[in-house]
């Protein structure tokens, strides 16, 4: 497990912490997150006020308290999201550099190894 990120997701195998996840939890990728402005949870005021609280620290904040970066958490802790509409995903940089095949993470599980 790293210093200076949150591991994601972790599970034990034969005893040692195993980091699942594909996508670093790291404050670079959540710059690079277009969660903000999906169509998703663009109208969840918990979503927004999480994302936007995210912004005003330099520090990583644990993952039920920031509204993006779904490809490496899995489901939001919001429960106010339009999971129907068109997911930003695809088009974000995090996505392509990834090679992420997967969308609305914030409904389901994060990208996995
Ligand atoms: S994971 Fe996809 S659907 Fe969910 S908020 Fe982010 S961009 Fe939107
Ligand atoms: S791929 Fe989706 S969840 Fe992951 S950083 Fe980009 S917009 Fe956010």
């Amino acid at each position: 497990m790293e210093i200076g990120r949150y591991t994601a997701q972790v599970f034990l195998l034969f005893g040692k912490e195993v980091d699942m996840s594909k996508v670093a939890y790291t404050k670079r990728n959540v710059e690079k997150c277009w969660c903000g402005s999906c169509p998703v949870q663009v109208h969840s005021k918990c979503a927004h006020d999480l994302y936007e609280a995210s912004k005003t620290t330099d520090e990583l904040p644990p993952p039920d308290q920031l509204g993006g970066l779904y490809c490496s958490t899995g489901t939001a802790a919001c429960e106010d999201l339009s999971f129907v509409n068109l997911c930003n995903c695809p088009a974000c940089q995090v996505w392509g550099e990834n090679g992420l095949v997967g969308n609305h993470y914030c409904e389901h599980d994060p990208a996995v190894s």
